[in-house]
């Protein structure tokens, strides 16, 4: 019997010797995706270049505004940037949108397409230290709306583009640069258009940049440089409505066991208290092979094994909105309505859940899970009627020469900071152009902390000065690399 435990043991020492040496050799041969590019020395910046964007600050071309609002803007474009707008072909596409051409020399290159949009959400003065759209420049700050979405994209591209004129750069390859105006409102009269017009006239872009996640400081425990995550996908956006409808209600004084309202409570904890299945695979996975070996410690543990760990992450990311959104398709219910008296049992109650689709997944596949969730037939689900969405598109590559141009160029102005591919959680006005391109990209060169983040749709919206110059730079250097 003792020489059985002995036994016994021997064999769990040797298992237990045997896994620690696989997760250590699976660290050791984790291996960094990051690529040794030279920095490149900030350069001077063109003079003014803050207060020009400061100046488009205070025009408040909120969405939604008439034509006239971005015609000021458009004017000013033009008399900020006289270069640019007399050595690039001009196209003006809807009620204030515009598309520039920078003609290459090499007409065998796929030309590629940088967005903004110049359109703004609203401002409630109340909490801000500066008014919204006086366009203040203060304590190394340019503060109003549209400072970091998202009029510093389209005047930091332009004051790149008119600095190159300056130097005599011509570019070999095609850049178009397409600027909306309805962005925050879907972008059916801009971006949309503007991805028309280019499939029309048979353009095939190599990449298109949009705006989209920043570099962030103290991103992830253990990561200590900046992270510059690159948004290779984004989730596919839906809302699905949730009828109940009973062909007899009762009396609230005598209510029975089921009613419409109790139903549709209990339908709506349903999906919070049962997530949508977490992925560890596709753009999640991607991005833990990217941050995974720059991370210390027993994280890089973790990240190297998920093999193994992958429910304790999962756990961890799970605790976390911003880390949840990454992982998984999430529910969120947004609108509810139902009755018409406090002492009459309704009939109908309707709610609206607003899912976001996880790249893989489809609107068909989150609404059959739904279903099975909720496992109630008197709970109709269908597709809401403003529906703007759709499916999740395909990733782009990291081995496409978008990307690859991305993390050569964030290397050099960003030295500090690890790259990695991520997914976005938040749809963009890129959407309209996939017809024209299969990769897209949402990046914006811009250094901020979590709590800089807040300002976006948020209050006391700002840049600062050195990031803006910073900007200018990266464009600067983007265009020099993507189009030699
Ligand atoms: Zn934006």
């Amino acid at each position: 019997m003792k020489s059985f435990f002995r036994l016994l043991f021997r064999s769990l020492l040797i298992g237990l010797l045997g896994l620690i040496t696989l997760l250590v050799a699976k660290t050791i041969m984790f291996s960094s995706r990051q690529i040794a590019v030279e920095p490149i020395q900030p350069l001077q910046i063109p003079e003014g270049a803050s207060a020009r964007l400061s100046t488009s600050l205070q025009i408040p071309s909120l969405a939604g505004s008439e034509g006239a609002v971005f015609a000021r803007l458009d004017t000013l474009l033009r008399a900020q940037f006289p270069r640019a707008f007399s050595q690039l072909q001009v196209e003006q596409i809807g009620q204030g949108s515009l598309l520039l051409k920078w003609p290459g020399k090499q007409a065998k290159l796929n030309p590629i397409l940088f967005m903004g949009h110049l359109d703004v959400v609203p401002a409630d003065s109340a909490h801000w230290i500066y008014p919204p759209f006086a366009g203040t420049i203060a304590d190394g700050f340019i503060w109003g709306r549209g400072a970091i979405d998202d009029k510093m994209s389209v005047w930091a591209i332009l004051e790149a583009i008119e600095w190159m004129i300056s130097e005599e750069y011509y570019p070999d390859r095609t850049l178009y640069l397409a600027f909306g105006h309805d962005e925050e409102s879907q972008g059916k009269d801009g971006a949309r258009q503007i991805g028309q017009w280019l499939a029309s006239r048979d353009v095939r872009l190599d990449f298109v940049l949009d705006e989209g996640s920043f570099v962030v400081s103290n991103a992830l425990d253990g990561l200590e440089a900046p992270l510059a995550a690159v948004a290779i996908g984004e989730k596919g956006f839906v809302s699905f409505t949730l009828k109940i409808d009973l062909a007899e209600g009762g009396h609230a004084s005598m209510p029975p066991s089921f009613t419409a309202v109790g139903a549709m409570a209990y339908a709506l904890e349903r999906i919070r208290q049962h997530p949508f299945p977490a992925s560890m695979g596709g753009v999640t996975g991607q991005f833990f092979d990217y941050v995974g070996p720059e991370i210390g410690g027993f994280n890089r543990v973790v990240l190297a094994n998920r093999w193994l760990f992958s429910s304790l992450l999962i756990d961890k990311l799970s605790a976390d909105p911003a880390a949840n959104a990454l992982i998984r398709t999430t529910a969120a219910p947004t609108l509810i309505q139902g009755g018409i008296r406090d002492n009459v049992l309704p009939l109908q109650v309707e709610a609206t859940v607003n899912v976001r689709i996880l790249p893989g997944e489809t609107i068909a596949s989150a609404q059959a899970y739904l279903e099975k969730i909720i496992d109630n037939p008197a709970i109709k689900i269908s597709v809401a009627d403003n529906n703007y969405g759709g499916d999740p598109p395909a990733p782009s590559s990291t081995e496409a020469f978008g990307f690859q141009v991305l993390q050569k160029t964030i290397g050099e102005i960003f030295p500090e900071a690890v790259v990695a591919p991520t997914v976005s959680a938040g749809f963009t006005d890129s959407r309209h152009y996939r017809a024209v391109s299969g990769q897209i990209y949402r990046f914006s060169p811009i250094l901020l902390s979590k709590e800089d983040l807040k300002g976006m749709h948020g209050v006391n919206e700002r840049i600062s000065e050195e990031n803006y110059a910073r900007m200018i730079r990266f464009y600067r250097q983007l265009i020099r690399n993507a189009c030699q």
